[in-house]
């Protein structure tokens, strides 16, 4: 599935990649709504109803994933409301042995994320994953969003790394697609964003469905069966994120 001969440099996404989407999905889609309608006077589906059109106009832009935007957009302490919710907070199974592998095969691992600092600060802390890292690199930093192709040539300019020779694993197909664009040539799609959900349709990349596959050194000793995380000819249910319309930090579309 990769030859890790051809990779020097590994940009991984956060939420829905390296963590459990299902923490986020239930921030925006539940607990959002629940304290939105609270503080309006509303029943839940009212303000499922209203905020739906709100966030659909941020889509894509930094704004999307920027909190203090929707602190100050809801009139919530979005900050506060993330912690109360944090226990959600996960990291996807045998991502850990997957970022000690790929430091013993000395490659350069960069965490790249839309998310916002404080949301990034909250993970960090609940997962200790900057312990695996050799850089962290938030959106808000750069100045576009991933799905934006200066995103990846901005990147290159504070972190070089050579797109020929970088692998980008990301849930968010906008986000994978701008980065083909930009020249990235190694590219995987998570398949199963939140564990809560059916696996999503991961368009024309190759879907990653398990971290054991690809970790270097299984790869390079004991090669899995191509078909063991390879989507292609498969037709995997759809969960569609963006479907709901609330910001989460990955919408595949
Ligand atoms: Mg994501």
């Amino acid at each position: 599935m990769i030859d890790w001969r051809q990779i020097d440099s590994v940009l991984l996404d956060m939420d829905g990649t390296l963590l459990d989407l299902h923490y986020d999905n239930q921030f925006w889609q539940e607990l959002i709504p629940h304290r939105y309608a609270l503080s309006r006077g509303l029943d839940v589906n009212t303000a499922k109803a209203v905020l739906k059109p709100i966030f659909k106009r941020r889509e894509s832009t930094l704004d999307w994933y920027c909190i203090d935007y929707w602190s100050r957009e809801l009139r919530l302490d979005i900050p506060l409301l993330k912690r109360e919710v944090a226990h959600l907070i996960a990291v996807q199974p045998h991502v850990l042995d997957f970022l000690r592998s790929l430091r013993a095969a000395a490659k350069q691992v960069l965490l790249v994320t839309n998310a916002h600092h404080k949301s990034l600060a909250l993970k960090l802390e609940y997962t200790r994953l900057g312990d695996y890292l050799d850089t962290i690199v938030s959106a808000h930093d750069i100045g576009y969003p991933k799905e934006d192709p200066l995103f990846w040539r901005q990147l290159a300019e504070c972190h070089p790394y050579v797109p020929g020779r970088t692998l980008l694993i990301d849930d968010n197909l906008a986000v994978l697609r701008s980065a083909r664009r930009y020249g990235i040539a190694h590219l995987l799609a998570v398949q199963q964003p939140d564990s809560r959900r059916p696996p999503a349709d991961t368009g024309e990349f190759a879907a990653l469905r398990d971290f054991r596959t690809i970790t270097p050194a299984s790869s390079v000793l004991n090669p899995p069966p191509l078909a063991a995380g390879v989507g292609a000819g498969e037709s995997p249910r759809v969960a569609d994120d963006a479907s709901t319309g609330f910001p989460v930090s990955s919408h595949n579309k």
